[in-house]
């Protein structure tokens, strides 16, 4: 017999800042930033400035 383990299992996007990987709490972000259809939480000013900077390095 085949029983079917149908587990769901919601991709959960995390909210993570992708310069400094810290997860965030999308109500407390400093910013949420549009990028090629995507969006990106980030905690501050620097992390801002270092993803506008060079945003394809973060791409994820
Ligand atoms: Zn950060």
């Amino acid at each position: 017999m085949n029983r079917e383990n149908t587990k769901t299992t919601p991709k959960k996007r995390e909210d993570r800042d992708p310069v400094c990987g810290k997860r965030i709490n999308r109500n407390k972000a400093h910013i949420t930033l549009q990028y090629k259809e995507n969006e990106y939480l980030l905690c501050c000013p620097i992390c801002q400035a270092e993803f506008e900077r060079d945003p394809e390095r973060y791409l994820q």
